[in-house]
């Protein structure tokens, strides 16, 4: 059987061998692809939204393609596919995987993998601030749901500030029993999107009668259940009975549960008695703020993820200055990668380092002119400056150009005429209308929003 997990990471890793992918191609691209299945030979990679298929499609599925042949030369050719094509491939992957070779646990499921599958317990850095919960997951991962008298890790509790690793730690009992109990039935939640789904179901009683019984059935007919975050439960009784309800049915059948949240059960105000000490019947495991030495640590970590490397002065200087949480401390990471990339210093030293973090000193705009906001977005599209003002009409340049001038326009107070002139002599009311086409696009397409906020923080404005 053929392994797709596999088959993708090798070709991830001849891929950043490639001269011409860099950090920020990759991260924002490449790396965020899932693989769906082989059809007659050709890989099917699912992107995050249509506008990253389209650009993986234009700009690197060639790269992709020659990279995959060189780690599997029996396959053909890859093809990028989005969210909406994928019932097509998981039911035509089926259909091979009957009368030959392959089968990802992502068709067998019908849906790809929940869990992230970065997030596992390797990829764990573990020290004093979070043994505990670290220790509890792998052991509630390794035997779910059994309780060997000892230690009760039926429900396993785990609580810590924001961007400390509790999703992180959910989706590794995730992806491991996932790996090894595949029969296994596991459910993860964000307590926001439960709340969510059982007021739609709610909604639909009235048409559709076994709506809410559905909706419990779910949950109850489940190995292990994971409600991530549940300080977000609301005061709402109903759902809480449904809880409740829920919990009591798994918990007396030998089911895992696990819960996290951002403080420990009796502080939640939300949530009623019964509840909280139904949450508090297990192991309340609690993750802080790591030290100085687990945060270098952490660096070092991810740098051999992210294949990247920075000097030992900058990792230190990173450990030493953000104290606050592990998300911000990999987003410094990062940014100074980013950065170190957009001003052509692959090899940046702590005083790009600082450079590169200046974020709330927020610069007055005046700091940047539009050479600056022309490479940021020249960097993150991968397109040539020298592109963005010439007259070519392709797709990615010209969505390119009007972002440039739309920054332009919103960051700089610079007369229209001479904006036009910065862009290869253009009229004024090309750039009228290039800057309003991506303001109306700011306001329902989020691919496109998300995108102007990474050239902003490239650029250090907010
Ligand atoms: P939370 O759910 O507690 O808000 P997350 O699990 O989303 O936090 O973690 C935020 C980021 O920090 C993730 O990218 C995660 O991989 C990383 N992270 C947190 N703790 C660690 C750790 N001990 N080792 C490695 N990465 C960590
Ligand atoms: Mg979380």
């Amino acid at each position: 059987m053929i392994d797709l997990q596999e088959i993708w990471q090798d070709t991830l890793s001849e891929l950043l061998k490639e001269p011409s992918i860099n950090a920020v191609a990759y991260s924002i691209w490449i790396e965020k692809l899932t693989p769906v299945c082989l059809k007659n030979n050709v890989l099917v990679l699912l992107a995050p939204s249509s506008n990253a298929g389209d650009t993986v499609r234009k700009s690197y599925a060639p790269i992709i393609k020659k990279s995959l042949l060189k780690t599997k030369p029996s396959l053909l050719d890859i093809e990028v596919i989005t969210e909406e094509e994928l019932p097509l491939f998981v039911e035509t992957s089926d259909i091979i995987h009957e009368n030959e070779l392959v089968v990802s646990s992502a068709s067998k499921q019908k849906t790809p993998s929940p869990f992230i599958s970065r997030y596992t317990f390797d990829n764990f850095v573990v020290g004093e601030s979070n043994k505990l919960a670290f220790y509890a997951a792998k052991s509630v991962a390794e035997k779910p749901g059994s309780n060997d008298g000892y230690l009760n890790l039926n429900p396993l509790f785990i609580y810590g500030g924001v961007g400390l690793g509790k999703t992180h730690l959910l989706h590794s009992i995730g992806n491991y029993i996932t790996k090894h109990f595949p029969s296994l039935k596991i459910v993860y939640m964000p307590t926001e999107t439960l709340a969510n789904e059982y007021f739609a179901a709610l909604e639909k009683t009235s048409s559709d009668k076994n709506a809410y019984r559905n909706f419990i059935d779910r949950y109850k007919n489940v190995d292990v259940l994971m409600f991530d975050d549940v300080q977000f439960l609301k005061k709402k009784i109903g759902l809480q009975d449904a809880i409740f309800h829920i919990f009591n049915t798994l918990y007396q059948s030998g089911k895992q549960i696990i819960l996290s949240s951002d403080r420990p059960p009796k502080e939640i105000e939300t949530i009623e008695d019964r509840l909280c000490s139904r949450f508090e019947g297990g192991l309340l495991a609690d993750i802080s703020m790591p030290n100085l030495d687990m945060r270098i640590a952490i660096i070092r970590k991810k740098m051999m993820m992210e294949k990247v490397a920075v000097s030992d002065e900058v990792v230190y200087y990173l450990a030493e200055n953000i104290d606050t949480n592990v998300r911000e401390l990999e987003g410094a990471l990062l940014k100074v990668i980013l950065y170190s990339q957009l001003i052509n210093k692959p090899f940046p030293d702590v005083q790009t380092a600082r450079e590169a973090l200046r974020v709330n000193e927020t610069i007055k705009k005046e700091d940047i002119d539009s050479s600056d906001i022309i490479n940021a977005v020249c960097t993150y599209y991968r397109i040539g400056k020298t592109d963005i003002i010439s007259k070519k009409k392709t797709k990615d340049i010209s969505d390119a150009r009007m972002v440039a001038i739309y920054l332009v326009c919103d960051l700089l107070s610079i007369p229209l005429v001479n904006i036009g002139q910065i862009f290869g002599g253009r009229d004024h009311t090309t750039i009228i209308h290039a800057r309003d086409k991506i303001i109306n696009g700011l306001k329902d397409n989020k691919q496109l929003a998300l995108q102007v906020k990474d050239i902003r923080s490239l650029l250090n404005v907010s």
